[in-house]
Formats: C-alpha cells, sequence, structure tokens
C-alpha cells in the first residue's frame, strides 16, 4: 500500500514537472512570435514618416500597448436587419467596400449568419447596461485578451439612431483593434474623440471630408494597412515595435505618446456639426 501511494505521489510530480514545463515552452513559443518583427520588411509598406508616429498613437491599445488584430476573415452580421431600412444597411456595405481593400488579404464580408463581428444599427441606447455620462452615439466591444493570444475574434458594434454614418466608421475601425489617438494631430482623424475645428485647418480639408460620407484620412488609410500587413503580430508590444525599429531617443519622444496623458474632449465626430 506504501509502495503504490509512493508511486501515485511520484508519478504527479512528473507530471506535474512535464506539465509545467510544456506550459513554460508554449508561454516562451507565444511569446517570441509577438517579438516576430522584420522591420525591413515592414518599411517596404508605404507609409510616411506622419502615418507612422499616428500608428505609433493607435494602433496599440491602452492597457497593455500591444498590437490587437484579426487573423481570421471577418463576416459582418447586422443583427436587427429586420428593422432596418435599406439606406442604413447599405451604409454598412459602404463601410465594408472601404476596409476591404485596406486589410487585404484577409477578407471582410456581410454574412446573413454566424457572423463573428455583430452590428446593431440604429438603436435607442447604445449601452443600457450603464448610465451615460454624455450621449454616446456609438460604441464598440471587442473580445478580451485570452492566455497567449491578443487575437480579436469577435467584435460587436452599436450606434445610436441619431448617429450619423461618420460614427459608424468610426466605430468599424474599433472592431479592427484601433484606439482613440492621445495626441492632437493637424489633419481630421476619423477615429479621433473629438470633432472641434483646430483639427480641419484649411478649406481644402473641410470640403475633402464633407464630400465623403465616410471619411478615412490617408494617414489612417495607411495605418490600417500597416496594422494588417504580415510583419505586424497580434500581441506585439510598442517597445518590440519602437527596438526593432531602431528608434532613437527623439523618435520615441515623437511617435511614442504618454499613455497616461488623458484625451481632454470627448465628443464623437459628427458631420452634422459643420
Ligand atoms: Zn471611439
Amino acid at each position: 500500500m506504501v509502495k503504490y501511494v509512493k508511486y501515485m505521489i511520484f508519478s504527479s510530480i512528473v507530471l506535474t514537472t512535464i506539465l509545467g514545463s510544456a506550459s513554460f515552452v508554449y508561454e516562451s513559443a507565444v511569446i517570441n512570435e509577438t517579438r516576430d518583427f522584420d522591420a525591413v520588411n515592414f518599411r517596404m509598406v508605404d507609409f510616411s514618416d506622419e502615418d507612422l508616429s499616428l500608428f505609433c498613437d493607435i494602433a496599440f491599445t491602452d492597457d497593455e500597448v500591444r498590437i490587437r488584430k484579426w487573423r481570421k476573415d471577418i463576416r459582418v452580421e447586422i443583427k436587427n436587419i429586420e428593422e432596418l431600412d435599406s439606406r442604413s444597411v447599405e451604409e454598412v456595405d459602404s463601410v465594408i467596400a472601404i476596409l476591404a481593400p485596406l486589410i487585404a488579404p484577409l477578407k471582410i464580408e456581410r454574412v446573413r449568419r454566424d457572423g463573428n463581428l455583430h452590428v446593431y444599427r440604429r438603436v435607442e441606447k447604445v449601452n443600457p447596461s450603464k448610465p451615460e455620462p454624455f450621449c454616446l452615439n456609438g460604441l464598440a466591444r471587442i473580445n478580451k485578451v485570452k492566455p497567449y493570444s491578443w487575437d480579436i475574434t469577435y467584435a460587436s458594434i452599436y450606434d445610436g439612431c441619431e448617429a450619423s454614418s461618420q460614427t459608424l466608421m468610426h466605430e468599424f475601425e474599433h472592431a479592427l483593434g484601433l484606439n482613440h489617438p492621445i495626441k492632437l494631430y493637424s489633419y481630421y482623424v476619423t477615429i479621433g474623440r473629438s470633432v472641434i475645428p483646430q483639427y480641419l485647418r484649411s478649406q481644402k480639408e473641410i470640403i475633402a471630408f464633407r464630400s465623403q460620407p465616410f471619411y478615412l484620412s490617408d494617414q489612417e488609410k495607411s495605418v490600417i494597412k500597416m496594422l494588417y500587413s504580415d510583419e505586424i503580430k497580434s500581441g506585439m508590444h510598442i517597445e518590440t515595435f519602437a527596438r526593432k525599429m531602431g528608434f532613437t531617443d527623439e523618435d520615441r519622444k515623437r511617435m511614442i505618446p504618454d499613455i497616461n496623458k488623458k484625451p481632454r474632449i470627448i465628443v464623437y465626430p459628427s458631420p452634422d456639426d459643420y
């Protein structure tokens, strides 16, 4: 009997050690994967210094300052399609058409069922579970980080009955893994929290913005292409990115925003405000 107990204890120690080592090896492999980044290849994606600066600001999520992105094709399902007029449905298709070439070869398409990106349009309250401190026009949620995975596998988007098509575009950008910028920019940023006129400095920019119901600045288009380039791995930390890109102290100051700085104004973009 004693021999049997000894044998059991010995076996469980061996098993625990094996499992522990296996999970350590797996964890190391996953962490290494997030550090696997070829800056030379990445620089072949066509982007400017301005695009790179915006990328450092909005492509790394605020809690862990890591990349979150989809690795599987995105299937957009409008959950309340029965309640919507055709225009509200076509607007979703328009956003998809604009985003599709930016994330290729990953696909984004609208489906009738089994979607992994759920859209609720023209809802009365975008977040009924929480009292709203201010009028929310839209809301987007992505799945939480899982152990060893920063992939986005599920997202949901809500837009309010008063929201403009620009809000829908803004929420789709969140669903792709982008965050509100911390810094202020001299051009209009759809993923920005604010529409204060300082973003639009020239008449030309105002005209460009107004002529497109689904406006995305060229810089944001570049950022989405950069995020969805093969070189950028889900889970990559901004420090890994900065180091491998060979950022100098000066580059870091210019490119990497201070995440402790709270953005000042929280208003969703709406072209009607102009
Ligand atoms: Zn937002």
